[in-house]
């Protein structure tokens, strides 16, 4: 990794063609190879038509974690760059029934994400959305994709995770399920990394409390506070593969999460317009490319997948 003790130009590139004749880099862009194929022939095989991403907008993905927001003028507008397609999503399902993309994303995160080996400033995420979906039938194609997936893959590349050492399980359906609150009083506020580092199959984290989420997944009705969402993770430590869930759609209801979050209308007001007119149910998620390479290499490290990884905080080409 770079650090700016090593940036002068000769070993920026020493470095970078290292890294790139790294034999890991190697099986890591086949892998990658192979997953993209797969996951864009399960989805188109099952009706989802492909879009192509959105990578300057006015309107782009809040988070709900602190992140360097980056800006471009675009004709005297202000334009940013796409930390998620979200919004353009549920635009989108208006007018297509299923639809995913592969999302390039831009999120400058802080620099205490440099060592979580799960971080980059810049990654894809193939990103999913179905109009009228409900969550349930959302996290059974996620299973259904991540079987097929994984069998695939061991099959196809035996010899590169027989170099790497990598033994990978085919996860079992269906994958085990865990409330927020629950995982959070049993296994304290880092229960995500302790149920990772424990479980030996991918599994859910569900019902995530309205204050961890952004505004958009849509609250229980019978239950306030609480959402109908999800995130899918890896065993063995490797944590987060996906978030997703069902959308808030009714104006009212769009509104109301907007104030709570403590955000304005201003910074939404083309989505809000939309929604003004009339958004459709939908439900959808998003898996991180770069993660679940990552997953299935078994690396340590996140950048170790990527020829030019943006580190949180460092140099990169
Ligand atoms: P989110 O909707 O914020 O959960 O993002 C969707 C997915 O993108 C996550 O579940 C991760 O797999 C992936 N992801 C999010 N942030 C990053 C990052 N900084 N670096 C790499 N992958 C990420
Ligand atoms: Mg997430």
């Amino acid at each position: 990794m770079l650090r700016s003790d090593i940036m002068q130009t000769y070993d920026v590139v020493s470095y970078t063609n290292e890294h790139l004749s790294d034999e890991r880099l190697a099986i890591a862009l086949r892998v990658h190879t192979t997953v993209r194929q797969i996951l864009g022939d399960f989805f188109r095989s099952r009706g989802f038509i492909e879009v192509p991403p959105v990578i300057i907008s006015p309107l782009t993905d809040p988070l709900n974690h602190p992140v360097y927001d980056p800006y471009i003028t675009y004709y005297d507008e202000k334009y940013a760059l796409t930390k998620s397609m979200i919004f353009h999503k549920h635009l989108l399902v208006s007018h297509f029934d299923k639809i995913f993309t592969f999302s390039p994303n831009i999120r400058i995160e802080t620099p205490d994400k440099a060592e979580t080996g799960r971080h980059l400033s810049e990654f894809t995420q193939i990103d999913v959305e179905a109009r009228g979906a409900t969550r349930e039938q959302m996290m059974s194609l996620v299973e259904d994709l991540m079987v097929e997936l994984v069998s695939k893959v061991k099959e196809k590349h035996a010899d590169d995770l027989r170099k790497l050492g990598r033994k990978l399980e085919v996860p079992r359906k269906p994958f085990r399920r865990y409330q927020y609150l629950e995982a959070e009083k049993e296994y304290g506020k880092d229960f995500e990394a302790v149920l990772s580092r424990k479980e030996k199959d991918m599994f859910w984290i569900i019902d995530i409390p309205l204050q961890a989420r952004e505004f958009y997944d849509r609250e229980d009705p019978s239950r306030p506070g609480i959402l109908v969402d999800m995130d899918l993770i890896y065993p063995e430590g490797f944590q987060e593969a996906l978030s997703g869930g069902e959308r808030e759609y009714q104006l009212d209801r769009i509104l109301e999460r907007i104030k709570k979050k403590g955000q304005t209308e201003e910074q939404f007001k083309w989505y809000i317009e939309f929604a003004r007119r009339g958004l459709p149910p939908s439900a959808g998620f998003g898996i991180g490319i770069e993660r679940l390479v990552r997953y299935i290499c078994g690396f340590k490290r996140i950048d170790d997948v990527h020829p030019f990884p943006k580190v949180p905080g460092k140099f990169s080409l």
